[in-house]
């Protein structure tokens, strides 16, 4: 018997908040998180490493959790940071577990033996997809309709090329819902939307979408916000208002077409 790598005092690797929510959309937030477990010992990273968007997503836990009310819609939000294990990535992909992010190297991601992999794969990748996949089970055994929308941010500046885009639609094999709220985004006053970039949604750079979304057969989108947007409460709240607007409004459309 292995030691876990979580301790009894350390936080749960998923929140799952307004399951009862009424709204169709179903929200999550891979990336929401930038604790380590206290085992790993900040993966040998400096703090200002694990404060940087190589860690997590700035800003979309609470977009995501704003969003969640103003929809009442159900939102499932990790807790953990994406060094440790990115949750939107194949565990089998090496990305998964990087030992690299942009130029930072990470010491505790080094040489990685099977034992320590298994362990982050199942005490805090597998324990949020199980929570998202439980969560839409629940809703369709009950008759409910679900439209899965996954929530990042974007850094404005990776690797020294800034980036001109507020936010972004991301897709791959449905791309229905993504181009309805790309027009919609796209119409609002002043903002530059990317239609699949800077990223766009593969097997092999994804999971949420393409695992819970595209093999449900459910409409989905994954939408990118540039973090300088929604560093601070007032445009945290700015988005989360936009996008409660939109949404419904993009998904609405979508089914009519
Ligand atoms: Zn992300």
């Amino acid at each position: 018997m292995t030691e876990p790598l979580l301790a009894h005092d350390e936080p749960h690797p998923v929140t799952f908040e307004n399951e009862a929510g009424r709204s169709v959309f179903f929200l999550t937030c891979d990336h929401a998180g930038r604790a380590i477990p206290r085992r790993l010992d900040g993966l040998g990273l400096p703090e200002h490493e694990t404060e940087r968007h190589i860690a997590w997503d700035i800003g979309i836990g609470a977009v995501g959790r704003q969003l969640s009310r103003l929809l009442d819609a159900a939102v499932v939000v990790q807790t953990y940071s994406r060094l440790v294990i990115d949750c939107n990535r194949d565990p089998n992909v090496p990305s998964s577990i990087p030992e690299i992010s942009e130029t930072t190297e990470i010491p505790g991601n080094r040489d990685l033996g099977e034992m320590a992999r298994a362990a982050r794969i199942s005490e805090i990748f597998r324990p949020y997809h199980d929570t998202i996949a439980a969560g839409l089970d629940r809703r369709a055994a009950a008759g409910r309709a679900s439209v899965l929308v996954a929530l990042h941010s974007f850094t404005p500046v990776f690797k020294g090329v800034a980036r001109p885009w507020h936010a972004a639609v991301l897709y791959n094999r449905d791309p229905r819902l993504a181009r309805s709220l790309f027009k919609l985004l796209s119409a609002e006053d002043g903002l530059v939307i990317g239609d699949n970039e800077p990223y766009a949604v593969s097997d092999q750079t994804d999971y949420t979408v393409p695992v819970h979304g595209e093999r449900r057969g459910l409409p989905h989108v994954e939408i990118e916000i540039r973090q300088d947007q929604i560093t601070d409460p007032a445009g945290q709240t700015a988005w989360a208002e936009r996008l409660a607007r939109l949404l419904p409004a993009a998904y609405t459309e979508m089914v009519r077409q």
